[in-house]
């Protein structure tokens, strides 16, 4: 298998690139500096027969009309958003994701960063460590317990977190394109009514176009001066403009963020606003769950050589 050439498009786990540098050709198209890939592709095009990228780094058109021999592109990832779809159906293009492997942990963040939203926890943590409680008691925050959570996108995730929202008491509205005639959690066929409906709105929907900027300013008024929003699912799913508005002008209570619009740039304003919880876009970044994506990628690449089945096929 080392005669076929893989195209690595970003850094990732060290487990990865081994276990993809003992099978195949490994390029790593992080390490050309830009005005030096044009010259790397002429070069070494013809001999990669694959693209390993992420949520973040994924395919363009750009990138894939340049891989003459391009077979596959197996994604380190569950969103498909940086992926040209409709490319790769054209030119025949395998696509593999890696969906299930995370859905657990990026659910628990999810709940971790309702919590941590609503309890203050990173607020709390800075008043012990800063000395301030030897002069003062800490602000009252609030209770997460048997809040009404709106869930946008009931998929894997959106369920995994709905699982776990009902452990805390929780009542469970969702809104996706279709109702689940299986669920017994209440769906709301708009966004709006479920914001209304809801003290917590979590993002969990998968990028789209119909799906950028599904939280705008009417959903974070029909949520509520009360309310809280929570994104594990991509920043471009929020107006990031009309949130912070609506957390600096008081209209929404808090926020728990682990995507944003411009990753890794992160507006200014919201580093200093104390009523929200911001993390790197690491709702699938635990070791025992990225060993299991890399897995999936790898099991994936492998099964399409060997002319099998692919394990988790888009396309
Ligand atoms: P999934 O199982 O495919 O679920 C996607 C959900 O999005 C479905 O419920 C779908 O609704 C909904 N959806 C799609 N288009 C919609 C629309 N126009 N309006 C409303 N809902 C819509 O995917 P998943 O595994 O749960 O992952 C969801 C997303 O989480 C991924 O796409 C990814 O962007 C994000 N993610 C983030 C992280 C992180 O580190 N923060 C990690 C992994 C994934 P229907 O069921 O009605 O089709």
């Amino acid at each position: 298998m080392k005669s076929i050439g893989v195209l690595l498009t970003c850094p990732m786990s060290n487990y990865l690139q081994e276990q993809l540098s003992k099978r195949f050709t490994l390029f790593k198209f992080w390490q050309i500096p830009p005005n030096s890939k044009h010259e790397f592709l002429n070069q070494n095009s013809s001999s990669i027969h694959a693209v390993v990228g992420n949520g973040i780094h994924g395919a363009n058109s750009e990138l894939i009309d340049s891989l003459p021999n391009l077979e596959i592109i197996a994604s380190h990832s569950s969103g498909l958003d940086k992926i040209d779809l409709p490319k790769c159906r054209e030119k025949g293009i395998r696509v593999t994701y890696t969906p299930d492997a995370l859905t657990e942990e990026v659910a628990d963040l999810a709940i971790l960063l309702t919590l941590a939203t609503l309890r203050r926890i990173c607020a709390a943590d800075r008043f012990v460590r800063t000395g301030l409680w030897k002069n003062s008691d800490f602000q009252l925050s609030n209770k997460f317990s048997g809040k009404s959570i709106g869930i946008i996108g009931l998929g894997r995730i959106g369920s995994a977190i709905a699982k776990r929202a009902e452990g805390f008491g929780c009542s469970i509205g969702y809104h996706s394109r279709s109702r689940k005639p299986h669920s017994k959690y209440t769906y709301y066929p708009s966004v709006i009514d479920l914001a209304s409906n809801s003290q917590i709105l979590i993002v969990a929907c998968a990028l789209t176009d119909e799906t950028r900027h599904i939280v705008d300013r009417d959903v974070i008024d029909a949520l509520g001066a009360d309310g809280v929003v929570v994104n594990i699912g991509r920043g471009d799913h929020i107006d990031e403009p009309e949130l912070i508005s609506a957390l600096v002008e008081g209209r929404l209570r808090g926020a728990g963020l682990d995507v944003f619009e411009h990753e890794p740039e992160v507006p200014e304003i919201l580093l200093d606003l104390d009523n929200v919880v911001l993390s790197p876009h690491v709702g699938a970044c635990t070791m025992e769950t990225r060993k299991a994506m890399a897995d999936l990628v790898v099991d994936n690449l492998e099964a399409h050589i060997s002319n099998k089945p692919l394990l988790t096929p888009v396309i």
